[in-house]
């Protein structure tokens, strides 16, 4: 496909057209030291649907290490050998400060993420609580507590969260690669609990740890067809101890295909680039926008430094884009 025909496809998604499957195939395909000829047509869907307009957020990690879980890619699993920090679940005051350090930044969302399969009942209520009280005016509220059910999406809704995230992580026919403890059904059952329960969702995966270009974009119509509002990317960063340390497939071209590529088959969604934006992208990592990125995660992330927020601040003011 070159540029023009890639431009023309844009604006036939932008008119409500979505790509038939084998376009879609031929996307994920594209080589990724072609990557550029994606990037003008993901550039203008991402105009079209946020225009100069780019959503921030930060995390908490709530609770962290020992996941009885066992995903490859993961240093907070009981399986990896890792020097993560092992902490239960924060007090409410340490759980509030990033909220409240968010509402006075230009930081669109919040979320408190915690390790595990899941949170018991008691800790959610307890999570729950800290967003009670604090005031949602300024930023709005994610958690990201595992695989919870109904009545705990209620609980949380009724404390003032709008959203819940959930990924899926990488594609069903590659799942069982990954992670053997939990089903990637249970990921799907969570997402459709939370969206009953009139939470938003977010939910994407982790990209450069085995799967090929058409489990990328079966996890991208995965998720198109799951309808989840806001699409997180991450990119590997192997850890010492878990079983991909040694994986290393990501070039920063390929980060840029794959976020050009979500673009095109996710196109009024938020997509967000959060954990290895940095460390896989380097210096092409301002370019996650023209790839047709509506946000990125500032600060730290679970287990690996970010950028600071002021430092994403002057890229995104140097690009000519604007916050909250
Ligand atoms: S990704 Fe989540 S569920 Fe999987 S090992 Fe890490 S903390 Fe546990």
């Amino acid at each position: 496909m070159d540029k023009n025909t890639l431009l023309q496809l844009a604006k036939d998604i932008i008119a409500g057209n979505a790509p038939e499957i084998e376009t879609c195939k031929t996307l994920a395909s594209i080589p990724e030291h072609d990557a550029f000829t994606l990037l003008p047509g993901a550039d203008m869907i991402r105009n079209h649907y946020f225009g100069k307009t780019v959503h921030l957020c930060n995390i908490c990690n709530g609770k962290s290490g020992r996941c009885t879980e066992n995903c490859t890619f993961c240093s907070q699993s009981k399986f990896s050998q890792t020097d993560v920090p092992v902490y239960p679940l924060l007090s409410k005051e340490k759980l509030q400060e990033g909220a409240l350090y968010a509402a006075e930044a230009p930081v669109n969302r919040y979320s408190i993420v915690t390790s595990g399969k899941r949170l018991s009942k008691k800790e959610v209520e307890a999570v729950a609580e800290a967003f009670s009280e604090l005031d949602s005016d300024k930023v709005s509220y994610c958690a990201s507590l595992g695989i919870l059910d109904q009545e705990d999406f209620e609980t949380l809704k009724a404390a003032g969260v709008s959203r819940y995230h959930h990924n899926l992580e990488t594609a069903e026919s590659f799942f069982k690669n990954i992670c053997n403890t939990h089903t990637y059904q249970e990921r799907v059952d969570t997402i459709m609990a939370a969206k009953a329960a009139g939470l938003s969702v977010c939910a994407g995966g982790i990209f450069g740890i085995g799967e090929t270009d058409l489990q990328i974009l079966e996890l991208a119509l995965a998720l198109r067809d799951l309808d989840v509002d806001a699409v997180p990317i991450n990119f590997l960063v192997p850890i010492k101890g878990t079983p991909l340390e040694n994986h290393s497939g990501l070039t920063p071209l390929r980060c840029l295909k794959i976020i050009a590529l979500f673009r095109y088959i996710l196109p009024n969604k938020d997509i967000f680039i959060c954990g290895g934006r940095t460390a896989n992208l380097k210096s092409l990592h301002p370019m996650v926008f023209y790839a047709g990125a509506s946000g990125i995660m500032t600060g730290n992330y679970l287990t690996t430094t970010g950028q600071t927020l002021q430092q994403d601040l002057e890229i995104v003011d140097q690009l000519g884009f604007t916050t909250k």
